[in-house]
């Protein structure tokens, strides 16, 4: 079924798609009155909808039923993410996007190569790529990429999820399933290096935090990679898949 977010809030039983979803709606999937959609908040509500009438600029929708998005995983989920050279962020962004992160924090680490100025513009072109992500896959929250920050800041943000899970490529003690085998928090932080990976310091400072340091296993994923991998498992330990 056809879904949009909406920033407007049903008055009279309707809302009215505008603009890009107007346009969307009405030319590109070509909704007739009659059919059905979903809205949705971005916060985690839905509204079942039926179009009533559709116009050039205009898609009046009339609410049928409000209910909480039934697409978000068990457990709030944060990615913390170094940020890699090139464009794999945008291939990172839309995937973590689809495992039901409501977060992605980029921070720059020791060996990040890439150390752009213009944070912010890239920052909004994640964010627009995590929105068609979430449009696509079903999201009842809109995640939200957030500014990039220092790896310190990131370590400290990270220690306040209940679990704090930092992918070590050189962690030989404790695989993901062992630190998971007490269970997974409400929130969950995933902390996970660029590819040169972490400096022995900044694993210091994490497992110093309170982090756990934990194995992907005894293969090096790329940075691309490990946060699929990370996501998923981390998903499937919490009752999610
Ligand atoms: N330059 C590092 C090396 O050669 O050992 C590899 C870094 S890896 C490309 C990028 C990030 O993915 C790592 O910092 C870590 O966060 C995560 N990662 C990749 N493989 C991992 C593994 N087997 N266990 C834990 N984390 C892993």
């Amino acid at each position: 079924m056809p879904r949009f977010f909406v920033t407007e809030r049903p008055e009279n039983g309707r809302i009215t798609l505008r603009g890009q979803n107007a346009h969307h709606a009405g030319r590109v999937l070509r909704l007739r009155p009659g059919e059905r959609v979903t809205l949705c908040d971005g916060a985690g509500e839905d509204y079942d909808c039926v179009v009533e009438t559709v116009e050039k600029d205009a898609v009046a929708c009339r609410v049928t039923a409000i209910h909480p998005s039934e697409t978000e995983p068990k457990q709030r989920l944060t990615l913390f993410m170094a940020l890699p050279k090139g464009d794999k962020m945008e291939l990172i962004v839309q995937k973590a996007v689809e495992l039901g992160v409501r977060d992605i924090v980029p921070f720059l680490s020791k060996n990040c190569v890439s150390r752009p100025d213009k944070t912010a513009q890239k920052v909004a072109r994640w964010q627009r790529i995590a929105e068609e992500a979430a449009s696509q896959c079903g999201r009842g929250w809109l995640p939200r990429v957030q500014p990039v920050i220092p790896a310190g800041e990131a370590i400290t943000r990270a220690a306040q999820s209940e679990t704090a899970l930092f992918f070590y490529e050189n962690e030989t003690q404790t695989g993901l399933r062992a630190a998971l085998s007490r269970g997974v928090g409400s929130t969950v932080a995933l902390v996970i290096g660029p590819e040169g990976g972490f400096a022995p310091e900044e694993a210091a400072a994490a497992k110093q935090a309170g982090l756990t340091s934990v194995s992907l296993g005894r293969r090096i994923l790329r940075c691309e990679t490990a946060p699929i991998a990370a996501l998923a498992a981390v998903l499937y330990a919490g009752g999610n898949m």
